[in-house]
């Protein structure tokens, strides 16, 4: 399948009193129709400002963002103008951490979901949109009974259904999840994470789900990237980063999740130290200061991305090394 997103060298730099903070370094990736890509990290690696990049929430200081629109064009999305924009933009729509904030408490459910096809097409029929509001609502598991109520009769779980319904009305190609089951619970976060399963299949839709909790993104995501004070750092199949992590940072992470099963849960690796500031990152490696396989290469020189043998990219001096023997903590290390 031809790509219907391709992310490439994208920068996002914020510079306020004189300091710039890289929030997003050199991010490259592909994206297939259809499939779900998870970004993870810790707070602060720049995955929520790289959802926001592409979606052009923020504007990105450098790079681009190939888009493949439902009518076939291949565009830069971060370089077409307003009028393009208008017309594209709903083919790609954001899906919200929190649903309690994200939901105007003053409209109605019915008008909340209505409100994407107002705003995009200003020539529809009432009678229209409310059918295709209803529609959509039933869709997502909402019961028609109760549309004219307002946000705050929901639960958590239905509130952020009603965001997914929002979302989709206006029949997106991409949606991108930002920690969207994050402020619910775990039960709830299964039947959201069903359900936005469901309904990629039925209307096939790509997901980008960004999230800071490494089962979450397990359970939904095909390939996987984890990013690092805004490099990323691995990207692979999900299955493949799970099983047999590349990148020291990865396999850090990993080894922090629990897991139900204790004969297989990894020997947690703690990482040394706090995570560094952005706005002053250190000198090669950003991860060089808590990793424990740093040579002293990687205090001076950036690892670059690159493709491993087994198809997957590592940004890591070591990868190649690592991958062959395992990781085990070494004496040359710094
Ligand atoms: Fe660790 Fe060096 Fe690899 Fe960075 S490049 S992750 S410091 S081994």
């Amino acid at each position: 399948k031809e790509n219907i997103m391709e992310v490439k060298g994208l920068h996002k730099r914020f510079t306020s009193k004189g300091i710039t903070v890289k929030a997003v370094t050199d991010v490259s990736f592909d994206v297939k129709p259809g499939e779900t890509i998870g970004i993870v990290g810790e707070s602060g690696c720049g995955k929520t400002t790289l959802g926001r990049c592409i979606v052009r929430a923020y504007d990105a200081s450098e790079g681009e963002v190939f888009y493949r629109t439902r009518a076939g064009e291949e565009l830069d999305f971060l370089k077409v103008d307003k009028k393009k924009m208008k017309e594209i933009r709903k083919e790609i729509q954001m899906i919200f951490q929190d649903p309690y904030s994200s939901l105007d408490p003053r409209m109605t459910v019915l008008d909340i979901i209505k409100e994407p096809l107002k705003a995009n097409y200003p020539k529809m029929s009432k009678a229209e949109m409310d059918q295709k509001a209803k529609a959509m609502a039933e869709k997502v598991g909402l019961n028609p009974m109760y549309l004219m109520r307002y946000p705050h009769a929901f639960s958590g779980g239905q509130r952020q259904r009603i965001g997914i319904a929002r979302a989709l009305v206006i029949e997106p190609q991409i949606i991108v999840c930002d920690e969207a089951v994050s402020a619910l619970d775990v039960s709830i976060q299964a039947q959201v994470i069903n359900l936005l399963r469901d309904l990629q299949k039925e209307l096939n839709l790509t997901y980008l789900f960004i999230s800071h909790d490494l089962s979450v993104v397990e359970h939904i995501s095909d390939k996987v990237g984890v990013m690092y004070l805004g490099r990323m750092v691995e990207f692979a199949p999900a299955e493949d980063l799970f099983e047999k992590p590349m990148h020291p940072y990865t396999e850090a992470l990993l080894s922090a999740v629990p897991v139900a099963d204790p004969t297989i849960q990894m020997e947690r690796i703690p990482l040394k130290g706090e995570i560094p500031n952005p706005a002053n990152p250190p000198s090669g490696c950003y991860f060089h200061e808590r990793c424990h396989y740093c040579i002293d290469k990687c205090t001076t020189d950036a690892p670059a991305l690159t493709e491993m043998p087994d198809g997957r990219l590592c940004a890591c001096h070591r990868a190649k090394e690592l991958a062959l023997r395992g990781f085990t903590y070494d004496e040359g290390a710094k």
